[in-house]
């Protein structure tokens, strides 16, 4: 509780600090708990504190929807039917569509099936351990999208399976504050949900707000981002990880093998329109790797993406690179489309 509240001490005062710079009075906020993480949404201009109310209603309720840990959630209610069909409702309904959907599209890098594998590994409990070779076997037997049967809002899982929608969670829930502060004319906000970043137009001054692209290798920022009414996503091993013999072990899991993803990828960010198809595209090009999740861009588009890697390079597609800027130590590439 003293930590929590030190964060919010910590973040008011930065708050201050940059609010001050807008020279803007009718700036409000909203910061809270939820989601396992750290949310703070600023919006501005009339109306701002009722949006910002309903917005934090929103990411509330998505909570309830998505959690894992919560018996009453909706994910709980999939994970213990013990194979029976389970009727759920349109919003469960659209992120698992999207989810199934990009399962498809990233040849099975992206999948919700993972958690009883997350689960051994200790990702859930924070009692981490590295399970048997023999025991991520048995479990990669119940996982895997193609052992969903989902149609018409009723879903089905194998005996010993369960979802996970902790990769599209807060993306998700980015899109309904979006969608409820727009509904208030809300034409200035920021939102910040454990860094998956939803803007929506610019700064009060006019002028794009401009994002930290998080370094993985230690405090500060990697980049700078200048965005106008995207999404702006980060994946990485340096978020949640456990290291044992100086190997680290992070929750980002590659379906293929049931072990940890390590491909010599730091972090991967997504920059696009919807803040729940960059929060699973960031998760997916993570597993794939810089080779793969790079052909992946060109071929599918419709995002941009940031790439840093273990031996500090950045790449960077060429739709943000204009805005982009990087901080020293960083080999910084442009990626193209090909002609
Ligand atoms: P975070 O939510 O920590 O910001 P992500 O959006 O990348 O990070 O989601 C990671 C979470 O997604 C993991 O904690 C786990 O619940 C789940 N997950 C792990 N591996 C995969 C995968 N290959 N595909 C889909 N979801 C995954
Ligand atoms: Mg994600």
């Amino acid at each position: 509780m003293k930590i929590q509240k030190l964060i919010f001490l910590l973040t008011a005062s930065l708050i201050l600090t940059s609010c001050s710079s807008y020279n803007e009075a009718d700036v409000n906020k909203e910061e809270f708990l939820a989601m396992d993480t750290y949310i703070s949404l600023s919006a501005y201009g009339e109306n701002s504190e009722v949006a910002l109310a309903n917005a934090r209603r929103e990411i509330k309720s998505a909570e309830a929807l998505l959690s894992v840990t919560d018996p009453n959630s909706e994910i709980s209610r999939i994970n213990s039917s013990g194979g029976e069909d389970v009727v759920i409702s349109d919003d469960t309904a659209q992120i698992i569509n999207f989810a199934l959907h990009l399962n498809e599209l990233t040849e099975g890098d992206f999948d919700i099936t993972l958690y009883p594998i997350t689960k051994e590994w200790g990702f859930t409990t924070g009692e981490y351990k590295i399970p048997d070779k023999e025991k991520i076997a048995e479990l990669l037997e119940v996982t895997g999208c193609e052992n969903v049967i989902y149609g018409d809002n009723v879903i089905a899982l194998p005996e010993g399976g369960a979802i996970d929608l902790g990769a599209l969670g807060k993306g998700f829930a980015a899109d309904k504050a979006v969608t409820v502060l727009k509904e208030k004319g809300i034409t200035s906000a920021l939102l910040n949900l454990g860094g998956n970043i939803a803007a929506i137009g610019g700064n009060p001054n006019g002028n794009p707000w401009s994002i930290g692209i998080q370094n993985p290798f230690g405090e500060g920022n990697a980049a700078l981002l200048k965005i106008t009414d995207k999404a702006v996503v980060t994946s990485g091993n340096y978020q949640r990880y456990f290291e044992q013999n100086g190997k680290r072990y992070c929750h980002i899991i590659d379906p293929k093998t049931g072990f940890p993803t390590d491909n010599g990828l730091m972090s991967v960010t997504v920059v696009g329109d919807s803040g729940l198809a960059c929060d699973g595209l960031s998760t997916a090009l993570f597993v794939m790797g810089e080779e793969k999740a790079i052909e992946f861009w060109r071929q599918q588009g419709g995002f941009d993406v940031i790439i840093i890697t273990e031996d500090k390079r950045i790449s960077v597609t060429e739709g943000i690179y204009e805005n982009f800027t990087a901080e020293g130590g960083f080999t910084v590439e442009k990626v193209e489309k090909l002609q």
